[in-house]
């Protein structure tokens, strides 16, 4: 001990001005603010500590050295671990680190709880533990000799700061010293070794112990729990017993945790037992831990029959037993338990509410969390950081961004806006609700920036396309040496491949591959869908197969966005073979996927599958009803659709915008005049709907399909939304069917104007002229077509047999075209017997018949059909698919087709499907 004062007597000395008759006094300071003028001998450590407390403003380093000497000096007093840990405190206060650490390693007596408290007290005064260690390195090497205390906070100290070998030099010394370890020294040894070198090592200290108490086996349970092996713990506990050491309460929380987090339900039952056996189970804590262990194990009502069993009960019992309901979706049995804290007097505290914030937020229900928020602060408690997050998530989810910009004041104006979580939670609700200038402010406030931080700004700009802001912040964070993690990288990708920049993506794998990541499953997943969404739709198949060749399994995004592919090429037999992976991967049971599939099997023709897993679906969102309303609306069976919308009323779903577009769709394609103009007034007056141009477009095509093309004019000039190129087209295509040249010029002339680069409406109109025989307006059009630089898209058309995609394009003929041709001629011939006429004014070449006959043929369509009818046996439907609108000519054909090969064909052209059976079409010619 006399070494030690003298040690610290030397450090303390060069500072200090004292007299000799015991004044201290801060000469640095004109009015002196602290006199201790009691003589030496009257001093106590009661009376000192008492200055310290009330009377004294130590109001500088200085001083705190002057007090520190003048203790030294007093014998009496420099035992005293009061006064030690005044000083340490004040040191701490005005920084001075080293001199808190002398007093912490060197002075006075030393209790064990007092030295806990010192890491934490050091740490919130902004010291660095790995300092003390450093000081005790120091005075260790100096040979200052330490007692078993100091040495189990030097340990805990090690294992916390991860000092993996100065733990290791401390045990040497010990065994070279033959130090007499005490039982808290060799649980400090297996908490150090635990966490800083694994189990194993734990346990050969473990094992080297002799005598083992409670104390030990419980530091060997918890190493092993925080090596993450909560097997290892059980086992522990097990040979406990069999060793017949009494657990005590730490030992059964800590197993109990050990069995939720290895789930092991039947170990915890035992446990369990084990309470009734030694007659622990009125434990307080003990049975706090029990309601855990079941909770976390989805038994909720074994926690909650202990939670009843349970005859008195604490605030913690209380928010374990809703916390445990909560987080498994039973709300009204949490709230009916939150209601019933009051009856027993247990006032909620902010854990409680809390968790009700974040469990109805996890579960989606985001009004409730904002309604929970307000009954908090009208009961007068403050939210905490932890309590403003979930709020701010659900403002963010329900996209109510003023509320969110009220939201941003109060966090501003209750300081919560330094608390790095909620400031990243607001960065995120500013990107999700498109206000990138705000989350960018938000960001640049920000005085640590968490990777999370950086990723939602990055993915922010990306996915708006603003890339340069994107690439710009990338380069800043890397200059702030912050490594951009995989969410980084994919969300960049992501930006992409939505913009349609597919090798600005591809770029980026590359980069992701040369900095060692290995492209995951969301990297892939963000490249097939980016294409799948800008109709690249055979680069998105190409990338699956890349994804599967890297060894990545596919999750329920990618399939989704495969089977779109599937449904843009209409890849039946594609699609097929992914509706059975789906089903051998338990992947059909999602509703996401369920849907998608459906599409795919409307879009490539197969209607009846589509119906079959609708059926069969238990659970369908409104998209999976209006997904197949349209799905009867484009194969033409309109009937059917509308049947459908009132089944789905009957069912309680809330039709919305879409439905009706669908439902509408339905009704024009079918002819279904007097319902489609039932539903249109029934959307506003029903179902407070406002009809958007999607719904007026089909309302105009319903007229002129029926012939109502004065109506359907009336109508255009009476809509309180101005006419886009989709109502123009509907009318200008009616006119064309109908043969109305006036209102067809009308139509022409503004579709002209909004689309005047797209050649399939000069088609159209060429078409109209041809059937009235104006050749001259024909070539007309024509040359206007060819003065802006247009030509007719005959576009491409193609079938797919036996798992293989046969394309037929003017550009570059199928392989087999010869017998082809030679199986067409044949057809033709056939077909001319029962009454087929060439339609010579789908041709609007100035040609002679034969030669328009000719030109006919080549249209690829025919082809295709021909060619299916080649090769695929059996009878099965030919299904074809038309990159543009077919001609007249080719719908006339392939009726005739129809019959005399008595064959079902499926051709989907531009806009919709036409079934030919028998010589006839769905559409009844009315396309
Ligand atoms: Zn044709
Ligand atoms: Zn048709």
């Amino acid at each position: 001990m006399e070494i030690l004062a003298a040690a610290s007597t030397t450090t303390i000395l060069n500072c200090i001005t004292s007299n000799s008759n015991g004044v201290i006094e801060d000469t640095s300071v004109c009015t002196p603010a602290f006199s201790l003028s009691l003589p030496s001998s009257h001093l106590s450590v009661a009376r000192l500590s008492d200055y310290f407390n009330h009377h004294v403003k130590i109001n500088s380093l200085k001083l705190v050295k002057q007090v520190h000497v003048h203790v030294i000096k007093l014998p009496q007093l420099s035992n005293s671990d009061v006064i030690a840990q005044e000083l340490i405190t004040s040191y701490l206060k005005f920084q001075d680190f080293d001199s808190a650490l002398m007093v912490f390693f060197l002075g006075f007596g030393r209790n064990f709880i007092i030295w806990r408290s010192f890491l934490e007290e050091f740490k919130s005064f902004g010291g660095d533990p790995l300092e003390i260690l450093e000081t005790f390195s120091e005075l260790h090497n100096k040979g200052v000799d330490f007692d078993s205390r100091i040495l189990t906070v030097v340990l805990k100290i090690c294992a916390i700061s991860m000092s993996k070998w100065l733990g290791v030099e401390v045990h040497a010394s010990l065994i070279k010293r033959g130090y007499d370890v005490d039982v808290h020294l060799k649980s400090a040894l297996m908490n150090f070794y635990g966490r800083c070198w694994g189990t194993e090592y734990a346990d050969n200290v473990f094992d080297e112990m002799p005598e083992r108490g409670v104390l030990l086996w419980n530091e060997a349970i918890v190493a092993a729990l925080q090596n993450e092996n909560p097997m290892k713990a059980l086992q522990y506990f097990q040979e406990m017993q069999f060793l017949f050491v009494k657990a005590d309460g730490f030992t059964i929380a800590k197993a109990l945790q050990a069995c939720s987090k290895g789930g092991a339900i039947d170990e915890g039952k035992q446990i369990h037992g084990y309470l009734f056996r030694h007659d622990m189970q009125k434990d307080l804590v003990i049975c706090n831990s029990l309601i855990n262990m079941y909770a976390k194990s989805n038994k909720v009502e074994l926690a909650r029959s202990v939670f009843d069993s349970m005859k008195s009960c604490n605030l913690s019992s209380w928010n374990t037993i809703i916390s445990a309901y909560a987080s498994h979706g039973h709300f009204d049995d949490a709230m009916k338990l939150f209601h019933g804290m009051e009856s027993d007097n247990v006032k909620p505290d902010i854990v409680t509410w809390n968790c009700l914030l974040s469990s109805h937020l996890q579960h989606g229900l985001y009004h409730q969390v904002l309604t929970i928020l307000r009954s908090m602060l009208v009961a007068k408690l403050q939210p905490n950081p932890s309590s403003i997050t979930p709020a701010i998530q659900a403002i963010s989810e329900l996209n109510w961004i003023e509320l969110g910009k009220e939201m941003h004041c109060y966090v501003f104006k209750n300081g919560f806006d330094s608390d790095l979580y909620v400031q990243t939670t607001l960065l995120d609700m500013y990107v999700k609700a498109d206000e990138l200038a705000k989350a960018h402010a938000v960001f640049d406030l920000m005085k640590i920036r968490n990777i999370v931080a950086w990723n939602s700004l990055i993915a922010g700009y990306s996915s708006k396309g603003l890339f340069d802001n994107a690439m710009r912040l990338l380069n800043q964070m890397q200059k702030e040496g912050m490594n951009p993690d995989m969410v980084t990288w994919n969300s960049l990708l992501s930006g992409y491949a939505v913009h349609g920049c597919v090798k600005d993506g591809l770029a980026v794998v590359e980069k992701m591959k040369n900095l060692g990541m290995r492209p995951n499953v969301v990297s892939w997943t963000a490249l097939i869908s980016g294409c799948s969404q800008n109709g690249k739709y055979q680069d998105s198949i190409k990338f699956f197969y890349q994804m599967v060749e890297n060894g990545i399994s596919p999750n329920l995004a990618t399939i989704s966005s495969l089977l779109q592919a599937c449904a843009g090429m209409s890849w039946l037999q594609k699609g097929k073979e992914i509706h059975n992976w789906c089903i051998r991967n338990s992947f059909n049971e999602d509703v996401l996927v369920a849907t998608a599939l459906i599409q795919m099997y409307i879009r490539s023709g197969s209607l009846q599958s589509a119906y079959e897993i609708f059926r069969w679906m238990k659970h369908k969102t409104v998209a999976t009803w209006n997904c197949m309303i349209m799905g009867f609306a484009i194969h033409n069976h309109g009937k059917e659709g509308t049947k459908l919308f009132r089944e789905m009323c009957e069912n309680g779903i809330h039709p919305n915008a879409i439905t009706f577009t669908a439902l509408l769709s339905c009704c024009k394609n079918s002819g279904l005049f007097d319902e489609g103009w039932k539903y249109f007034d029934s959307m506003k007056t029903d179902y407070s709907i406002v009809p958007t141009i999607e719904h007026y477009s089909c309302m105009v095509d319903l007229l002129g399909r029926a012939g109502y093309l004065d109506e359907a004019w009336d109508f255009i000039k009476t809509m309180p939304v101005k006419p886009d190129a989709s109502v123009w087209g509907s009318l200008l295509q009616s006119c064309r069917v109908h043969g109305n040249l006036n209102l067809g010029k009308i139509a022409a002339r503004n579709l002209f104007e909004l689309e005047p680069n797209k050649s399939s409406n000069y088609v159209i109109m060429m078409n109209l002229y041809a059937m009235l025989n104006q050749w001259e307006d024909v070539t007309r059009v024509r040359k206007e077509m060819t003065d802006r630089g247009l030509r007719i898209q005959r576009g491409c058309s193609w079938i797919e047999i036996y798992h293989k995609v046969h394309i037929f394009s003017e550009e570059e003929p199928h392989p087999d075209t010869g017998n082809i041709y030679f199986e067409m001629y044949q057809l033709v011939s056939e077909m001319k017997k029962v009454g087929y006429i060439p339609d010579y004014k789908s041709v609007y070449q100035d040609i002679d018949d034969v030669e328009k006959e000719k030109v006919l043929l080549t249209h690829t369509e025919k082809l295709a059909i021909t060619y299916g009818l080649m090769k695929i046996r059996n009878g099965a439907p030919i299904r074809v698919i038309k990159s543009t609108r077919m001609c007249n000519d080719c719908h006339t054909a392939a009726k005739y087709i129809s019959l005399v090969r008595n064959r079902e064909i499926i051709l989907k052209d531009g806009v919709r499907f036409h079934h030919f059976r028998e010589g006839r079409c769905s559409c009844n010619d009315c396309w």
